[in-house]
């Protein structure tokens, strides 16, 4: 009998990476606009047509790419942000993977348009099936654009699994959110369909989450100020006679990065005990900044569960914290739900 194990082919590998990484347009959104940040972008612009299933482009005044790494940024396992292992416990970085650009290239047409400051011509690639399918010199400004069309062209399957516009535009925008909140100090904009969905101008958190949710959102937030050796925790609480019997706005953040934890949001609703009425929940956008020797973020290919070296130490001064401010702001419990 013959041997029948047989290593697939890269575009093959990569389309089942593909399947971890991206779920849906908001999926590569989140990706590029990373991408960008981690490129020392200081304005990023999202351009997105039909809830991103035709188009998402993401603009950046970065530091652009050379034409080799222009080519390489496609590959599997490519990344200019960690060498080492040693390198996942200091990440200072949002990837670290590598992975993203390859598994979009195996499953969408990408066009990238990328310009290093300094360099008088930059370079202009296409790729489809993750084959380089067109190379020339260009000019454009520094910094990189990046355009994903028809994302799923070559999954029927998954194409066909896509929400309407509405439920996938929401996906993008609530994206487009967590990255906005995590760094006021980069200059957002966002397009749909030839309309301006967002400009946000450079802003501390506080003003950039007004921005967000609006003006009203400002009389609500309470701030939440706490440092120790473990973290420091800064942010806001909603004062408890904003919460809703919806999930409304619950933010965590850790080192820049949106994640979510039932164990913190516990913590949370811990500090909240006696002031909210039954099942409500709180509004918090909560900002940890701890040593990244600290966390692991390498547990899912989406990077928005992290795991503590000290969870229970961490719940503690996370709920402390909070209770010590909504006692400072002297926040009463509440009897009825705004209407
Ligand atoms: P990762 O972000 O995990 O390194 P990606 O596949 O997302 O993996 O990107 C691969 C590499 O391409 C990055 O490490 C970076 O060097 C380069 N790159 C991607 N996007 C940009 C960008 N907007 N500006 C400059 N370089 C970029
Ligand atoms: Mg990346």
């Amino acid at each position: 009998m013959s041997n029948i194990i047989q290593l697939l082919p890269d575009h093959v590998a990569n389309q089942i990476a593909a399947g971890e990484v991206v779920q849906r347009p908001a999926s590569v959104v989140k990706e590029l606009l990373e991408n960008a940040i981690d490129a020392q972008a200081t304005t990023i612009k999202l351009v997105v047509k039909d809830a991103g299933k035709t188009l998402i482009q993401v603009i950046d005044n970065g530091i652009g790419m050379s034409v080799t790494d222009a080519r390489l940024c496609f590959e599997r396992h490519a990344t200019s942000k960690i060498k080492l292992a040693e390198d996942l416990f200091q990440l200072h970085t949002k990837g670290f993977r590598g992975e993203a650009l390859a598994s979009i290239a195996a499953i969408a047409h990408v066009e990238l348009k990328t310009c290093r400051d300094g360099d008088e011509i930059g370079t202009e690639l296409r790729i489809e099936g993750s084959q380089v399918s067109g190379q020339e010199p260009c000019v454009t400004p520094t910094g990189t654009a990046i355009s994903v069309k028809n994302l799923f062209y070559n999954i029927p399957a998954r194409r066909n699994f896509l929400k309407s516009n509405n439920v996938e535009l929401r996906h993008i925008i609530d994206e487009f959110h967590r990255v906005a909140m995590a760094h006021p100090d980069i200059r957002f904009e966002m397009y749909h369909n030839g309309s301006e969905v967002f400009n946000l101008p450079v802003a501390n958190h506080r003003q950039r989450i007004v921005h967000i949710f609006g003006g009203k959102t400002n009389e609500k937030l309470v701030p939440v100020e706490e440092e120790t050796e473990l973290v420091t925790i800064t942010g806001f609480v909603g004062k408890p006679q904003f919460a809703k019997r919806t999930r409304g706005e619950q933010f965590f953040f850790v080192n820049n990065r949106y994640i979510k934890s039932a164990y913190l949001n516990h913590a949370v609703n811990a500090a909240f005990e006696g002031l909210l009425k039954d099942k409500a929940h709180p509004t918090y956008f909560i900002y940890l900044d701890v040593d990244p020797k600290t966390i692991d973020i390498n547990i899912h290919p989406t990077k928005t569960e992290i795991k503590f070296d000290d969870e229970h130490a961490l719940y503690a001064m996370l709920r402390s914290a909070i209770k010590h401010s909504l006692g400072q702001f002297n926040v009463a419990p509440v009897l009825d739900f705004e209407r």
